[in-house]
């Protein structure tokens, strides 16, 4: 979160790839894009690229890691080394475990993992290219991805990035809003019960901000989830036909 930079990211309303303050980038969204995952899913947000694959449930080993009365959620974030243009080193880092752990505790909720014992399911998301909010475009990936592995699950998860950047609130933060604006907040939430899996905040923000954006991020959730749904109804139809 860089701060008091002379880059402008807003001039007359506009962002600095043409968007209005609540409006998220072009999503993309597709499952099934990977033959030898049991799912898998390609979520963009712009030019944020994110693939998402999932194993499972399968026998967990080494055994030792067995829970008897559960099942669980194993997930890796990373961030292909072609993901920015300087190339980034290759390998997990500690801002990567930390992702995949927030990705974990996400995406958990809304699995029956207690009707598993013993087992795992494990979740991938490979950026693939990044211009800001990777963390919440993985989230939206691995969510279709459990869903196309056939994974039991109440709902799906959708979330997002909210934000402040030159003074104004801001939906779906690209990589130059994520490093010169005034703050991001990353967002997961179950769009149909109201609960919320993921709230993380950088930066400064006054209650009455945080307010504005916890709503801002629902809105931007409802309109995400469908093109979630539609991503699936797709699949299903080609596949169908
Ligand atoms: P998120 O991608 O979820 O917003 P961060 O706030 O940590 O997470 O990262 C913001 C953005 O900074 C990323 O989306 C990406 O565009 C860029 N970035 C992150 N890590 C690196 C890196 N190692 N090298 C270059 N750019 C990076």
């Amino acid at each position: 979160m860089g701060h008091k930079s002379d880059i402008k990211l807003i001039v007359d309303g506009k962002r600095t790839d043409g968007r209005t303050v609540d409006q998220c980038r072009e999503v993309t969204m597709e499952v099934n894009v990977i033959p030898a995952a049991d799912g898998s899913a390609k979520v963009g947000f712009g030019s944020t690229v994110a693939l998402a694959s999932v194993y499972g449930p399968r026998e967990l080993f080494p055994r030792f890691m067995q829970e008897s009365d559960t099942g669980i959620l194993r997930t890796r974030y990373n961030m292909a080394p072609f993901s920015v243009d300087d190339r980034k080193k290759p390998g997990q880092d500690r801002r990567s475990q930390e992702i995949s752990k927030v990705m974990k505790h996400a995406l958990e909720p809304v699995l029956f993992l207690q009707e598993f014992p013993k087992v795992t399911v494990d979740a991938f998301a490979e950026v693939i290219q990044a211009d800001g909010s990777t963390r919440v475009t993985g989230i939206n990936a691995v969510s279709l991805a459990l869903v196309a592995a056939g994974i039991p699950m109440s709902h799906m998860v959708t979330a997002v990035s909210v934000g402040k950047a030159d003074g104004e609130l801001v939906t779906d933060l690209n990589g130059k809003e994520d490093n010169f604006g005034e703050a991001d907040m990353g967002f997961a939430m179950v769009h149909d019960t109201g609960e919320v899996t993921l709230l993380q905040m950088d930066g400064e923000l006054t209650l009455d901000e945080i307010k504005k954006l916890l709503d801002m991020a629902q809105t931007a959730c409802g309109q995400i989830l469908e093109k979630q749904k539609k991503a699936l109804r797709d699949f299903y139809v080609k596949r169908g036909e």
